[in-house]
């Protein structure tokens, strides 16, 4: 990695912008790399500091931390929240220099120019506005995390262990990632499911020694395929249907060999309003059902993730206060679902401390363009998001703590 320039360095956004792409943050599960987003954190810290900005590291598990940034606190005042992940997806096969950050026809081109680093930069710059204003509506920052592209670990962590913890409760948070500055109220969640069948290995010359693995997943495939599936109803106005489908399979070894074991991995599209422990429930009658038509039939099942939808009806708040926003700006304050997932449903859920903070998804630049090969944002998106989230920090929260 080339050295940080000095952190006083960027002079505008789009500056600040071509500084983090300049940083190679390709998620560590991704890249095999540990610790990809530290340089960028450590770099982003010292350049808040030096802005007058307050700095706090909120250490992940496995990870380096999750950078908070924020203005000096007025007291009593609401506090809102910008987020942005500091990694982004690989670079292999991208046709432009991925760190590079070259300029072109309007655009800022590099890897994480729209996923996210552009929201990030505008977010950032939009609080050393905010910060230099003296009297402000609300308190404000902007969390940087660590591990959005693969689990989700920052996030997950900021909503477990580092919300709880904070003097202070955010009164809802803004997700940044490429939506052409409309909001993003609703999006579906995914469990994911590995799902394991049991057999007796024997030799293929007397199969009737063994039992098969294979045969056993092709039962619990087809129960899945033609009952589970096909009676999926559950949809929701901005995200459409729940989905499902089986994208993986192992099994057998050898082919004199009658397969001991096979394993499939299953997705299932969550949308807002159903519960992934509900899901997780239907699927295992499904087995259930199977085991009982096929006695001596072994199937066992994991989770590999259960990701929450982003449900609206918990960020009512938010949702009103971003659409005045948007309206002051000039701009429209429709609102939309989207098919990806985000952190938003993950601070929205909070399970485990507490009621969900209200959430929703609102960037620069166009999700088109995210993980592409000559990954870019138009300035013009960037500039206008500076004042978008400048208008969403400055606007008094008209609603009770
Ligand atoms: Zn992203």
């Amino acid at each position: 990695m080339s050295t940080p320039p000095p952190p006083s360095a960027p002079r505008t956004c789009e500056e600040l912008l071509a500084a983090m792409i300049g940083f190679d943050t390709v998620n560590s599960i991704l890249s095999g790399k540990p610790d990809a987003e530290r340089p960028l954190a450590l770099w982003l810290e010292s350049f808040a500091q030096s802005k007058d900005l307050r700095t706090q590291r909120l250490p992940v598990d496995g990870q380096s931390f999750n950078l908070l940034v924020t203005a000096a606190e007025i007291p009593g005042r609401p506090w809102l929240l910008l987020e942005a992940h500091l990694d982004t997806v690989r670079v292999d096969d991208m046709t432009i220099a991925p760190f590079a950050a070259t300029t072109r026809d309007g655009k800022v081109f590099g890897r994480g120019a729209c996923d996210v680093k552009g929201p990030g930069a505008a977010m950032l710059w939009a609080l050393l506005d905010l910060a230099r204003q003296p009297d402000r509506a609300n308190n404000a920052g902007v969390l940087f995390v660590c591990d959005e592209e693969a689990t989700k670990r920052g996030a997950i962590a900021f909503a477990r262990r580092h919300l709880p913890a904070l003097p202070w409760r955010p009164a809802g948070i803004v997700v940044g990632e490429p939506t052409m500055l409309r909001p993003i109220v609703a999006h579906n969640g995914v469990v994911r499911l590995v799902v394991h069948t049991r057999g007796v290995a024997a030799h293929s010359s007397n199969p009737a020694l063994g039992r098969s693995a294979i045969s056993m997943m092709l039962r619990v495939a087809d129960a899945i395929e033609s009952r589970y599936i096909p009676a999926l109803s559950a949809s929701h106005a901005l995200t459409g249907r729940a989905q499902c489908s089986l994208n993986t399979i192992h099994g057998g070894t050898q082919v004199n060999i009658i397969p001991e074991r096979c394993t499939i991995e299953l997705d299932r599209r969550v949308v807002p309003g159903e519960d992934g422990r509900a899901v997780i429930a239907e699927i295992d009658a499904v087995l259930n059902a199977v085991r009982r038509a096929n006695p001596g039939l072994v199937v066992t099942r994991e989770e590999s993730l259960v990701d929450p939808a982003l449900d609206p009806r918990g960020s009512a708040p938010l949702i009103d206060h971003v659409r005045r926003a948007l309206r002051a700006q000039g701009l429209s304050d429709e609102p939309g679902g989207a098919p990806f997932g985000t952190d938003a449903s993950t601070y929205a859920e909070t399970a485990d401390a507490g009621p969900g903070i209200p959430s929703l998804v609102l960037g620069p630049g166009d999700i088109a363009q995210a993980h592409t090969c000559d990954e870019w944002i138009s300035l013009d998106q960037l500039r206008l998001a500076v004042d978008v989230y400048g208008r969403i920090l400055g606007t008094p929260w008209e609603f009770a703590p």
